[in-house]
């Protein structure tokens, strides 16, 4: 079956918001979809405005990974976000996208789950990675900018990544319309982004999450720059934190900025 087109006209067609989305710019080919919805920003493009390209050539993953998928494989995408709470909120917004991102893949028919902060798991491996970087101007934020790349129909995986990544298409031999995932994800972060500025917290969408959390009651090791730990992790507290109890009782709260957490025995 012919791949359905993926272009800025179709996606324009499927997304169904108010602000998320409702601006697109696609290219054949970027650097980064990031560094793309950066300069977007410095050109003033405005909130909920999104890049979308079909192939990165330098795509980037948190702490300077790399992030590499074929051409017409996946959805690769950055929103910029101008919001006007204080910035030190704003890392709470990739815990949103990636509660977003696993609820779409939950809307494509698939079990989705969240590996801690952000990345999306199925059968135990990365579906989704997510990537959100700011800017800070006299104190306030001038953009925030949350990539999100999604294995659609990769029917192959490079044997770096071969045992703890997979995709929608691997997981059941089926392939999807890319415009309808992306939309999907586009909604549910609208939604959860509307929550989050309630509270300018994540107590309306704790639960959501905790719910959807892989690592959840479960033995962790916590890759942490200053020496790496193990405990068990109880979800997520309404700012966004990992909370692990030790072996020795005490209990840590565990921010996203410098650590991986890992699951014992695998990936998660
Ligand atoms: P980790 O997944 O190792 O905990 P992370 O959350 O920091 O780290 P990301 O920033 O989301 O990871 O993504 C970068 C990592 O994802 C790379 O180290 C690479 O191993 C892996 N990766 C790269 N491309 C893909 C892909 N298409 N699918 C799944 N994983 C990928």
């Amino acid at each position: 079956m012919a791949e359905t087109m993926f272009d800025q006209t179709t996606i324009l067609h499927a997304v169904h918001t108010k602000w998320a989305g409702k601006t697109v710019h696609f290219a054949e080919e970027v650097d980064s979809t990031n560094e793309w919805a950066k300069r977007l920003s410095r050109e003033g493009e405005v909130h909920g405005a999104l890049a979308v390209a079909e192939f990165q050539s330098a795509g980037k993953g948190r702490l300077g990974r790399k992030w590499t998928a074929p051409v017409g494989s996946s959805v690769m995408m950055s929103i910029l976000l101008r919001p006007d709470f204080e910035p030190r909120l704003a890392p709470m917004l990739t815990i949103v996208m990636g509660l977003s991102a696993a609820q779409a893949v939950e809307r494509m028919g698939i079990k989705a789950c969240i590996k801690w902060p952000n990345d999306v798991v199925v059968s135990r491996k990365k579906i989704c990675g997510i990537l959100t970087e700011m800017s800070v101007k006299e104190g306030k934020i001038d953009y925030v900018v949350i990539g999100c790349g999604i294995n659609v129909n990769l029917e192959a995986l490079p044997e770096d990544i071969a045992d703890k990544a997979t995709s929608l298409c691997l997981e059941t031999g089926k392939t999807y319309d890319r415009n309808k995932v992306l939309a999907k994800v586009l909604e549910c972060f609208e939604g959860n982004y509307e929550q989050f500025e309630k509270t300018k917290d994540l107590t309306l969408l704790q639960e959501d999450y905790n719910r959807m959390l892989a690592n959840y009651g479960q033995t962790v090791r916590v890759l942490d720059p200053l020496g790496a730990y193990e405990g068990i992790a109880y979800g997520i507290n309404i700012s966004g934190e990992l909370l692990v109890e030790k072996a020795d009782g005490e209990r840590v709260c565990v921010g996203a900025g410098e650590v991986s957490v890992r699951g014992l025995y695998s990936y998660v």
